[in-house]
């Protein structure tokens, strides 16, 4: 587990850079934390890393939005979701195991199918306005390699 703050927007792009550069096919990143916290301007930067020139925005009424960059990506935002059914609807299998990577904004409301191995990030506010703190964790031993090249990444 490893613990990163930043201290305004601009340093959270440069973490989501360092995030994007550790993630491969298959990788599933899952952003916790309150309305405001930072989920979806880290994954603006994942997917600007990954080639993505498109405008992200939160998938609110979809549930999910795809693109395309060097890597597929596949950006879930399961905030409106009412049961965990209405991810089987949309098929959620047909993009967890695929060889896309995904990014899912309040992971822990349907924790229950998310696989193994992920990169568990939670964002809190920190003392200042403008301060985030990262807490980023694997979710198996296949992964925590990943976690740690973040931290070098960062610190460099
Ligand atoms: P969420 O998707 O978690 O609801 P957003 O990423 O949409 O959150 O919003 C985060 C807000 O916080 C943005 O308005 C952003 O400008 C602001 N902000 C201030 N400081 C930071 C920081 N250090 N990292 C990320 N966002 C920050
Ligand atoms: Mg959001």
């Amino acid at each position: 587990m490893i613990k990163i703050i930043t201290a305004r927007e601009k340093e959270t792009f440069t973490l989501g850079r360092c995030i994007a550069k550790v993630l491969e096919k298959g990788d599933i990143v899952c952003l916790t934390g309150d309305l405001g916290a930072g989920k979806t301007t880290i994954s603006k930067s994942i997917a600007k890393e990954i080639g993505i020139d498109e405008y992200i925005t939160s998938p609110t009424f979809t549930i999910v939005n795809e693109y395309e960059g060097k890597v597929k990506l596949n950006h879930f935002d399961v905030y409106r979701i009412s049961d965990v059914e209405e991810m089987y609807e949309i098929g959620y299998e047909e993009y967890f195991f695929s060889d896309a990577i995904n990014i899912i904004e309040w992971a822990n409301l349907v924790e229950e199918i998310i696989p193994e191995n992920n990169i568990w990030i939670d964002i809190r506010l920190g003392e200042d306005y403008n301060h985030r703190v990262f807490t980023i964790k694997s979710g198996n031993s296949f992964v925590k390699e990943k976690v740690n090249k973040i931290q070098n990444l960062w610190n460099e």
